[in-house]
């Protein structure tokens, strides 16, 4: 069920028999030479809806700009301040909580966006207002990631790629994978992206010269169907685990 595209005395119906919704999140940003600045919102909002589609549940619109300040060198990078987004989120989540909704799962595809939907729901969670779960993709299906790529990169990747050529395979572009991979960074480990133990750095540009990680040459549709079946599988069975919680597991146990 696809919340814009119904209209209100069906979602009534819905609220009145669930109190679950599945928000897709990703970002407008730079994805190398090859793919569309839409990839992890095309990634977020392909796996958010077919898993509403599976189960009945109730799917948002999907959050297109995130928190992507780290890609701003290249053209066309759109993001929005780290509190600004924070409050975006925890304000529409409120709304939901409104009619009736009292657990969450936010389906994101940018790595940027966790550590904040992560706070918002620690927020929500605080408040008693709902329960809701930051779920990335990728981390649900890790065994499987590393299975299908040697270089599987952070971002802009064979996996990345690979689900964009399933999904939307009009917006790749096939002729540059090779070029993708020689102009960025194929090993990440081998980057000395740390010091003594610290992150010593802050912008993908710092790493990669256009902009992304990994072997793109590694990647095919085929791979990316695959990646898709699994991931979806997992984030079913998570909205189906989280709708059978009883309430009182759901919110903060009392002071000891
Ligand atoms: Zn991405």
């Amino acid at each position: 069920m696809y919340l814009a595209d119904e209209a209100w005395p069906d979602l009534a119906d819905y609220f009145a028999e669930e109190s679950l919704a599945i928000v897709p999140l990703g970002s407008t940003e730079q994805h190398g030479p090859h793919l569309p600045e839409s990839t992890d919102h095309v990634i977020a909002e392909g796996l958010a809806r077919e898993a509403a589609e599976r189960t009945g549940y109730l799917c948002t619109p999907t959050v297109k700009i995130g928190v992507s300040p780290h890609h701003r060198q290249f053209p066309g990078t759109m993001w929005v301040d780290a509190p600004a987004f924070r409050n975006y989120v925890e304000s529409f989540t409120r709304n939901l909580a409104y009619h009736g909704i009292d657990r969450v799962v936010y389906v994101n595809a940018h790595g940027g966006n966790v550590q904040h939907l992560r706070e918002v729901g620690r927020r929500l969670y605080d408040d008693e207002v709902a329960f809701a779960v930051e779920w990335m993709w990728d981390e649900s299906i890790p065994d499987l990631v590393n299975d299908l790529f040697t270089h599987n990169g952070p971002h802009g990747g064979p996996k990345e790629t690979a689900m964009v050529q399933y999904l939307r395979p009009e917006l790749v572009h096939d002729d540059r994978l090779a070029e993708a991979r020689d102009g960025g960074l194929v090993d990440v480990s081998a980057a000395g992206t740390h010091t003594f133990g610290a992150r010593t750095f802050y912008d993908a540009l710092d790493n990669s010269g256009n902009g992304v990680f990994g072997d793109q040459t590694d990647a095919t549709a085929e791979k990316g169907e695959r990646l898709f079946e699994a991931a979806t599988e997992q984030l079913v069975a998570l909205c189906e685990w989280l709708a059978d919680r009883d309430d009182e597991e759901l919110v903060p146990k009392s002071h000891v």
